[in-house]
């Protein structure tokens, strides 16, 4: 059994910002006075980064207001898997929005690879991107039918993957937990590093970036006040890129609920770990369980372990606190895929959220008396590529054009439940997913005793 199980509460390798970064030392002042943009983006994750990059190249002045530090958030926080439509639920928004525009929607995800790949080039960011595709990989015979059947839907939606048969697994030495799988384009990175070389490059381009500046209210008309503890903001367009946080502003409460997800990392592994492992290609691995595992190496030689165990908080709350449970179902999970890493300490466990709409499609779009606020949340745990790209659509369409890919996520979002429907709908719907995902692994363990 792995060390960290053995804590008490196992948070003792509690990371509060997470296993990437660190308050930058270059930490940029707090808003004081009040100041004027074209543009005021709120939030300084994948999305409002890139949205200001966009927006500063086309000419624009662009004032940025992050609560803590860019980077804060999901961003600096996720597994760092840069995947298109791979692990995307095809099933449930192919009945809902029509063949054509689930054809668009598939487009919009796996655009979003290319886009962030062109990206790192152009931006000369170095975040140890390992362009080695995405397998989703099954972990019990009986996985196989749900998993054609996906991969079947989603090329049929112009999703460009193929299916990997045992032999080939075991040719590329991916570690014998995982049977078959199908596999997409893409590949891990560096999220922390990702997010801080936008953060550079925002810098460098002269955006205006604020940091421990949160936004506290906002008041409406063809220029937008924005109001922060010491000053204000105004200009004609505001950007919401506040994802997960964006309820507690009193906006889109109704169309997303914040989830958390956690993450745990081991120690870094000896050399001879990593030849027992195999896995010489570091593909990044997710699972179709109903809340996917992901398995990934890093740069640093570490394993990843994350989601697996999601959470809700009563009232859409974020609280930047351990998940202690999740951190020990994310340990079994280690223990179930890795037999031969057992034993092996945990060097970091941490927790941050996503937001999901009912039907798990992005929620992007225009809202206020002017229409000049533009918000951007509910890519659910797909935002590496997908927000990032959100950005280049909305600076377009602050610009005057509405790009197709921003078209096609224009549809109508499934309400969400007022409090305490919510809280009780939630767990139990979590509660539901985790048990058939738990007899999925007693199958498991049960095929491999001996
Ligand atoms: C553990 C974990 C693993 C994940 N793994 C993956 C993965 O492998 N691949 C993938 O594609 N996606 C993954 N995701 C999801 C992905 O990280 C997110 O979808 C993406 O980072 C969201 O980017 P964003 O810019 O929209 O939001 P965020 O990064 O959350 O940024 C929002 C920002 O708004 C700021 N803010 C909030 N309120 C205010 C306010 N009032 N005033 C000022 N600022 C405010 C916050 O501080 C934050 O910095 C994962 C997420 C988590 C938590």
């Amino acid at each position: 059994m792995n060390t960290f199980s053995e804590t008490k509460t196992g948070t003792d390798r509690f990371r509060l910002l997470g296993g990437w970064v660190e308050r930058p030392d270059d930490l940029q002042p707090a808003l004081e006075g009040d100041i004027t943009a074209d543009v005021v983006i709120i939030g300084a994750g994948f999305a409002g980064l890139s949205t200001a990059l966009e927006l500063t190249a086309l000419g624009a002045s662009v004032v940025v207001l992050e609560q803590d530090f860019a980077g804060f958030g999901a961003s600096g926080r996720n597994a760092g898997y840069l995947a298109g439509s791979m692990g995307v639920e095809f099933e449930l928004f192919h009945k809902r929005v029509g063949l054509e525009q689930a054809r668009k929607l598939v487009s919009f995800y796996d655009e979003g690879v290319s886009y962030v790949e062109r990206r790192l080039r152009e931006l000369a960011i170095d975040c140890d991107y390992n362009p080695s595709g995405i397998i989703r990989a099954a972990v019990h015979p009986s996985q196989e039918k749900k998993l054609r059947h996906s991969m079947a839907l989603g090329q049929h939606l112009g999703s460009v993957t193929r299916f990997v048969d045992a032999d080939e697994m075991r040719a590329r030495g991916i570690p014998p937990a995982f049977l078959f799988g199908c596999t997409q384009h893409g590949g891990t990175l560096d999220p922390g590093k990702y997010i801080m070389g936008l953060r550079r490059a925002a810098l460098r381009a002269g955006v205006r970036l604020f940091e421990q500046t949160r936004l506290l209210s906002y008041s409406e008309g063809p220029s937008i006040v924005c109001r922060t503890e010491r000053g204000s903001a105004s200009a004609p367009f505001m950007v919401l890129a506040t994802n997960a946080y964006t309820p507690q502003l009193g906006l889109l409460r109704d169309k997303v609920v914040p989830l958390r997800v956690s993450a745990i990392e081991t120690a870094p592994l000896s050399k001879a770990q990593l030849k027992t492992l195999g896995w010489q290609g570091r593909e990044g691995i997710v699972t179709p369980h109903w809340t996917m595992e992901s398995h990934r190496l890093t740069a640093r030689d570490t394993l990843l372990v994350t989601t697996k165990q999601l959470g809700y908080a009563y009232g859409s709350g974020t609280p930047n606190q351990p998940d202690p449970a999740a951190y020990k179902v994310l340990v079994q999970a280690m223990d179930d895929r890795f037999p031969t890493l057992r034993g092996t300490p945990i060097g970091a466990c941490w927790s941050g959220y996503i937001s999901l709409a009912f039907d798990a499609l992005p929620v992007v779009g225009t809202t206020g008396l002017q229409r000049n606020i533009l918000y951007s949340a509910g890519c659910s745990g797909h935002g590496v590529g997908t927000q990032s790209l959100v950005g280049y659509l909305l600076a377009e369409r602050i610009g005057g054009i509405e790009h197709p890919l921003l078209a096609a996520l224009r549809h109508k979002t499934p309400t969400t439940l007022p409090e305490p429907l919510q809280w009780c709908a939630m767990k139990a719907a979590l509660a539901g997913v985790n048990r058939l995902d738990r007899a999925l692994n007693r199958k498991v363990r049960a095929s491999l005793a001996p």
